[in-house]
């Protein structure tokens, strides 16, 4: 008996006796095409494995032999003329924050990879905005017409022009007027509207409509030191190996100083503020930050 016979032979012996999950695919239940249905699997002899013993036991049992995972490939690579062996049970996932790495079993197909990231990392991208937000002080929600902030994005306006101020707090017409006050200076805008209200009268009813409910929706939003400082803590509260949470904290307690302010603003800069003294004290970010506003 040559060693392919002797393979063969045991490894029949093998399934039979520690492969009770071996079975025909058939019995298996499993699909014999591909994920995308345009190719079918020649061979009817198929295993299935649940665990890195399993795969190994197979192996050995057999002498031609072929494994799928998720079944993406849209060609006959994964066929055999022989025996197949599944690996869709193998569906781990496993997302590492810090390295942005994600590590997939054999058997995870596109559809549950795609939202589980999706889930994943929603908190680190809103914290991504918000860190990003913090270091440029000239980023704000909204186009600005007229002189606009002149400062360059990335610096602190010494007029306190930072980011921006609470929507929300000044009655029915605020936004109206704060927009009319950003495009006061603008010579052609003050041609066009005079001292009316600088309606887009020329836009369909339908974008009017949008540009009003977006307007509306970033009136619920604080002030832009509240919001990101609350954002930073809450992100970094859970996230303590972040490599930049001292600096995004100290980032957060500066633009309460930098910042237009409001009601919450001093509760969130001392929030940032704890946060980076307890827990990176001897950081260069703690020390460069002496005080809370
Ligand atoms: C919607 C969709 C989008 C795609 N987008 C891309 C793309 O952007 N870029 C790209 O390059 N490809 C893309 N592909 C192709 C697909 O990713 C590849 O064909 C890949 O091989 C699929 O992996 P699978 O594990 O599903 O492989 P299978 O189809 O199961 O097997 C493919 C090959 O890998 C071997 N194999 C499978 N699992 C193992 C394992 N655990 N150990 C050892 N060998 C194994 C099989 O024996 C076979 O030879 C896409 C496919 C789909 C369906």
């Amino acid at each position: 008996m040559d060693k392919r016979e002797f393979l063969k032979t045991s490894g029949a012996m093998f399934a039979s006796s520690f492969l009770p999950k071996l079975t025909t695919a058939q019995t298996a239940g499993e699909s014999r095409t591909n994920w995308a249905g345009n190719y079918t699997y020649s061979t009817k002899n198929l295993d299935s494995a649940n665990t890195i013993a399993d795969v190994k036991r197979t192996i050995h049992s057999h002498t031609h032999l072929k494994a799928f995972g998720a079944r993406h490939s849209f060609n006959g690579i994964a066929d055999s003329t022989e025996d197949q062996v599944s690996l869709k049970h193998f569906d781990q996932i496993e997302l590492d924050a810090k390295s942005k790495t994600v590590t997939v079993g054999s058997g995870v197909t596109y559809g549950q990879l795609a939202p589980y990231i999706d889930a994943r990392d929603k908190d680190a991208r809103k914290f991504e905005a918000v860190y990003l937000m913090l270091k440029n002080p000239g980023i704000r929600p909204f186009v600005e017409t007229g002189f606009g902030r002149l400062t360059p994005v990335a610096k602190l306006d010494q007029l306190r022009d930072n980011w921006w101020c609470s929507l929300s707090m000044q009655g029915e017409n605020y936004l109206v007027d704060y927009y009319r006050s950003r495009a006061h200076f603008s010579t052609p805008l003050a041609m066009l509207y005079g001292n009316s209200k600088p309606e887009a009268v020329f836009l369909p009813q339908a974008d009017r409509t949008a540009a009003g409910n977006e307007w509306k929706r970033l009136g619920q939003i604080p002030a832009a030191p509240t919001f990101l400082s609350e954002a930073a803590v809450s992100y970094l509260k859970a996230h303590a190996t972040e490599p930049r949470a001292a600096e995004a904290l100290a980032l957060a307690v500066r633009s309460t100083r930098y910042g237009c302010g409001d009601a919450g603003t001093s509760q969130q800069s001392q929030a940032a503020f704890r946060l980076l003294h307890s827990r990176y004290p001897n950081s260069d970010w703690a020390k460069k930050t002496k005080y809370w506003y």
